[in-house]
């Protein structure tokens, strides 16, 4: 048996199920990427139900995280995908999407990159004047999707702000004209617009108001087979706080009564759709990692484990917040927090989990989790250090434990240089 020192995520959602922390490292070893089914599977309901209006279609981002065994539930569960690279496209058809599930709206993309998707007959939206233009040469005659800026962005850092002002992404309503034009000397038609104006919102006001935007400004084409809002719906990472979930019942019903009245204007029930990554992916995946020691200097007591930003580079890319929670198996263990700075392994001063977090004192041999780690987690992490990069489980919801991903290997770091 073992104590949970700080935190209840996972026994209030039953996150190991028939299993244990202890035994999960045990078996596969740390750090160590975990991700519950019945979480994810909860999630991808609550997304496909999110409005009644009929004609909406759900796309999950996959960039959000890519292991192929996930991505197979998403197929289970009905959703399409969105990916960003020719390597997203591979994989959301390695894993049973058909090319009319997939949408592909890459940023930057060279005339390879195009040619992939169109090769693989997947529609793309382009991202520039430029970009429409290299499109139009190499695919005239066909259909085109194009993301528009709609002058509105939101996120929870400038990093992942994608729409207003300061942002490389998306063609401006201003542009307009010309994006008419490159249309009609091409024979191209626009048959979707999309947007996506950050990454990590819980408050949906901003949402709403690029919505209401991009949906004005789409009365002015009428070619269009869908409208794609975009992801960036966002998660409580402050749970321990009493940090509460987006309100996905009040958003929906706000999308409802926008997308039947843009109906009722348009003249027909065009297709909705929208792109979330994080909110389907996060909330099921936690990274679990052993405790190594601890140490003071000055006034700083820190702890160290093996979760460096190879593993998880959130923290240091976003100052980013992670719920954390300790297992133990020593007996009577001090449940008194302190301030402590929870650190990595990784050769750097910034190499940093958790900056003055109110901890319980962990020892060596302790497990420590961190929370809210499915989306952006592995999908970002790297074998910087030269440390082989993690495996992945999934617990089923049938409780059995399945390996979805092998740890690397050292002979896998030098496997691709000849
Ligand atoms: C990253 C991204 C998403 C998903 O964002 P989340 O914050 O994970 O929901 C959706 N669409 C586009 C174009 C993206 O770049």
């Amino acid at each position: 048996m073992y104590t949970t020192t700080i935190g209840n995520y996972t026994k209030e959602t039953n996150f190991f199920n028939c299993t244990t922390p202890f035994e999960l490292i045990n078996e596969f070893d740390s750090p160590l990427y975990v991700y519950n089914e019945n979480i994810f599977r909860k999630r991808l309901k609550e997304i496909k139900n999110l409005v009644k209006y009929k004609n909406f279609v759900p796309h999950y981002s996959v960039k959000a995280n890519t292991n192929i065994h996930l991505l197979k539930i998403v197929k289970d569960e009905g959703l399409h995908v969105d990916t960003m690279s020719p390597g997203e496209i591979y994989m959301a058809l390695a894993s049973g999407f058909s090319s009319n599930e997939l949408f592909y709206i890459p940023n930057n993309a060279t005339q390879d990159d195009l040619n992939y998707a169109i090769n693989k007959k997947i529609l793309t939206s382009v991202d520039s004047l430029s970009q429409l233009k290299l499109y139009a040469e190499l695919n005239p005659n066909s259909n085109v999707a194009i993301r528009f800026n709609p002058g509105v962005g939101a996120g929870h850092h400038q990093k992942v702000v994608t729409a207003g002002k300061k942002t490389k992404f998306g063609v401006n309503m201003s542009e307009f004209d010309e994006v008419k034009k490159i249309l009609e000397e091409n024979n191209l038609t626009l048959v979707g617009i999309n947007q996506h104006i950050g990454s990590l919102f819980m408050e949906s006001d901003a949402f709403i108001e690029s919505t209401t935007n991009l949906l004005e400004f789409a009365k002015e084409f009428d070619t269009l087979e869908f409208i794609d809002l975009g992801g960036g719906f966002g998660i409580p990472y402050h749970k321990q706080e009493g940090q509460k979930p987006l309100d996905l019942i009040a958003l929906g019903d706000k999308l409802d009564n926008i997308f039947s009245n843009f109906a009722k204007d348009y003249g027909r029930e065009i297709q909705f759709q929208i792109e979330p990554g994080r909110i389907i992916a996060c909330e099921c995946g936690i990274v679990l990692g052993t405790v190594t020691g601890t140490k003071q200097n000055s006034d700083t007591t820190y702890v160290g484990c093996d979760i460096g930003f190879n593993v998880l580079a959130r923290p240091i890319m976003y100052d980013s917040y992670h719920d954390i929670e300790i297992y133990t198996k020593r007996e009577n263990p001090d449940l008194i927090n302190q301030p402590v700075t929870v650190v990595g392994n990784i050769c750097e001063s910034g190499d940093i989990l958790a900056k003055d977090r109110a901890l319980p004192l962990p020892e060596y041999g302790d497990i420590i989790a961190i929370m809210d780690a499915g989306a952006y987690g592995f999908a970002m992490s790297s074998s910087y250090n030269q440390r082989p990069r993690s495996a992945e489980v999934l617990i089923c919801s049938s409780g059995e434990v399945k390996l979805i991903r092998r740890r690397e290997t050292f002979e896998d770091l030098i496997a691709c240089m000849k």
